[in-house]
């Protein structure tokens, strides 16, 4: 094929490899994750639940409660089964289907650990059913597979078996995040959040970016302080060495309590738990590059894409949608600039100091973040 063909191809790698980069404060999404709710109730009732172990009644009653409370929220689950000894786990499964089947998957364990597991891991229940309420009614370009996960506390049985018995050819996985342990823990230093990445697999280097997109996220959205840590014994292991891009949440304080019958409520500090989850959602609407606007959906026309490239000096833009165009400095800051149109579709950017720079151009149907480095 020709020689245009393949620039157009080189584009768009180079600028899919640079969105994760290409972060901005968004007011809409600072005003749309004021919606997760206050965990007290849901939190109630996973203590309620009791112990989460095979064989044990919590275990069940976690699953079908969970199963109501993502069906109610008009979601279809799938119910994985899976043998463990003379039981059957389950995994629980819904997605949000996005424009294209390329997906990122969301993961945390129902099951417990001699206790009735509040923290671990009604915490990460909590998020992850926060993050399917809030993004159900919105459009997603990525589609998002959720999966409450059995079997955790059982050297990871149940996202093993998701793992083993997924279709590769058929699910294209952008990543897998997990949620584990969220917090916080009162009387404790609630005032971090830990941003996982693998520091072991071939994909070490995308999971680091993905590490530091989530903590510029929990850095613009939330008054938590991230911290980038290696992703430790929990779900996303039987991914990364499947070799999947992964990446995690984990708290910050230390929780004395888990795996004893002290996991309860009493030690559980809510702010941050709620700010936690936040800056969750807030992850994963960038990442799934989800429609905002105020929190109604937004209608996307079918219409022409917008094809942005930069030469150097300029940037050079095809197709004929009207849009606005923006700079940001590394540390998401607008930078006001004369933007010095030199033709309809070619707009310079010879006046800016050297440095790493963010452009982005929004259109009606489409927003375009490129890194760029300007010579000094
Ligand atoms: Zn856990």
């Amino acid at each position: 094929m020709g020689r245009l063909k393949r620039g157009i191809s080189i584009l768009f790698l180079l600028m899919s490899a640079n969105f994760a980069f290409a972060q901005a404060y968004d007011q809409k999404v600072a005003d749309y994750i004021l919606k997760v709710e206050h965990p007290l109730t849901f939190l109630q009732k996973i203590e309620k639940f009791g112990i989460k172990e095979p064989g044990k009644k919590g275990l069940d009653s976690t699953f079908f409660w969970l199963k109501e409370l993502i069906e109610k929220d008009g979601y279809k689950t799938v119910t994985q089964n899976f043998v463990y000894g003379t039981d059957t786990l389950r995994n629980l499964l819904f997605s949000k289907k996005g424009d294209i089947d390329s997906c990122i998957i969301i993961g945390a364990h129902y099951d417990s650990k001699i206790g009735a597991g509040v923290n671990d891991n009604g915490t990460g229940n909590f998020a992850l059913y926060q993050i399917a309420k809030l993004l159900k009614p919105l459009q997603t370009k990525y589609t998002v597979r959720f999966v409450f996960f059995s079997g955790e506390e059982i050297d990871y049985l149940g996202s093993r078996y998701f793992v083993k018995t997924l279709n590769k050819d058929l699910v294209k996985i952008k990543f897998m995040l997990n949620l584990d342990q969220l917090g916080g823990t009162k009387d404790q230093d609630n005032t971090g959040i830990k941003c996982e990445r693998d520091e072991v697999s071939s994909k070490k280097v995308e999971s680091n970016l993905l590490a530091e997109s989530m903590s510029k996220i929990y850095s613009f959205y939330t008054n938590l302080n991230p911290v980038i840590t290696p992703a430790y014994s929990s779900d996303y292991l039987p991914f990364r060495d499947s070799g999947y891009l992964i990446s995690g949440i984990y708290q910050y304080s230390s929780f004395p309590y888990y795996h004893s019958e002290n996991d309860l409520l009493r030690y559980i500090e809510f702010n941050s738990l709620v700010s936690t989850t936040k800056g969750a959602v807030a992850f994963v609407l960038y990442h799934s590059q989800s429609q905002i606007i105020s929190g109604i959906v937004a209608n996307r026309p079918k219409s022409q894409n917008l094809n942005v490239y930069f030469t150097g000096s300029a940037f050079v833009i095809a197709g004929n949608e009207t849009y606005e165009f923006s700079v940001f400095d590394n540390l998401g800051r607008e930078i006001s600039i004369e933007k010095e149109l030199i033709s309809d579709n070619k707009v310079s950017v010879q006046q800016l100091k050297g440095g790493v720079y963010y452009a982005n151009f929004k259109t009606k149907t489409q927003s375009i973040n490129i890194k760029f480095f300007v010579q000094p």
